[in-house]
């Protein structure tokens, strides 16, 4: 449902994506993983148009991304995005990050959007702090809240780029446990992580990522058992 044809970026002279073919499933949870600086997280931002591509096309069911209006709105409403950092809106309440998106994007009625904000809250684990702001939430439970936000506006496809990173460790697992379920429930997943115990439970393929090129495509029981390229066994050894 999401397909990547030849992508090419650059950011001057740096080539970021370099021919990058990828095609990910309905239904299908993919890993990124690679080192810093390999493109894993501009490979994400073209997916939603945050970034745009130099050559090569991006397609999602079948159609080319908008470029721009309302067109470019829903199209990231269909493509969720969860990053490291928060990104929630400091001055809005938990519900009211929920519910501003499917009101404003989905032209969701006010009622009908606060029943979907409060039982995704529930889902992910945070209605009890529906009407507390953001910095009352513990890190844990904004990133739920982030995700519950994303999901709220009905995404065919999800992206996280290293969405654990930023947390305590003791956190980590709450979220994890939140894009499991979301992954047992069907949902497409792209998830940039080094969270490898996630990407062996959670996905059916691992995509590892160097120098702006896709080096090694397999599933994770394949790519950590058995990798097969030079890079991918450096960047295991360092790891693992
Ligand atoms: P990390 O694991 O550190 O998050 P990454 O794999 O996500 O790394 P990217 O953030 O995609 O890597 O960056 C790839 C390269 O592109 C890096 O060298 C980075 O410095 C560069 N880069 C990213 N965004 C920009 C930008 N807006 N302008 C210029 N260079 C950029
Ligand atoms: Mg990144």
């Amino acid at each position: 449902m999401v397909v990547l044809n030849s992508v090419n970026k650059h950011f001057g002279a740096l080539h970021v994506l370099q021919d990058i073919d990828l095609t990910i499933h309905r239904g299908e949870v993919v890993v990124v993983i690679g080192p810093s600086g390999s493109g894993k997280s501009t490979l994400c931002r073209t997916i939603n148009r945050l970034e745009t591509v130099d050559s090569g096309s991006i397609t999602i069911d079948g159609k080319p991304l908008p470029a721009e209006g309302k067109e470019l709105a829903r199209l990231r409403a269909d493509v969720g995005m969860v990053f490291q950092s928060f990104n929630l809106f400091a001055h809005k309440t938990v519900l009211e990050n929920v519910t501003l998106g499917q009101v404003k994007v989905r032209k969701a009625d006010a009622r009908k959007a606060e029943e979907t904000a409060r039982a995704l809250l529930d889902r992910v684990g945070v209605g009890a702090q529906a009407d507390k702001y953001p910095a009352q939430l513990s890190g844990g439970q904004q990133q739920r809240v982030a995700i519950a936000r994303a999901l709220a506006m009905g995404p065919k496809v999800m992206l996280f780029d290293e969405p654990t990173s930023a947390l305590d460790p003791e956190m980590i697992n709450e979220v994890l446990e939140v894009m499991k379920q979301l992954a047992e429930d069907g949902m497409t997943m792209i998830v940039v992580t080094h969270e490898m115990g996630f990407a062996r439970s959670a996905a059916n393929r691992v995509v590892f990522m160097a120098d702006g090129r896709i080096v090694e495509e397999a599933t994770p029981d394949q790519f950590f058992s058995n990798p097969r390229s030079d890079r991918a066994k450096d960047f295991l050894s360092k790891i693992l």
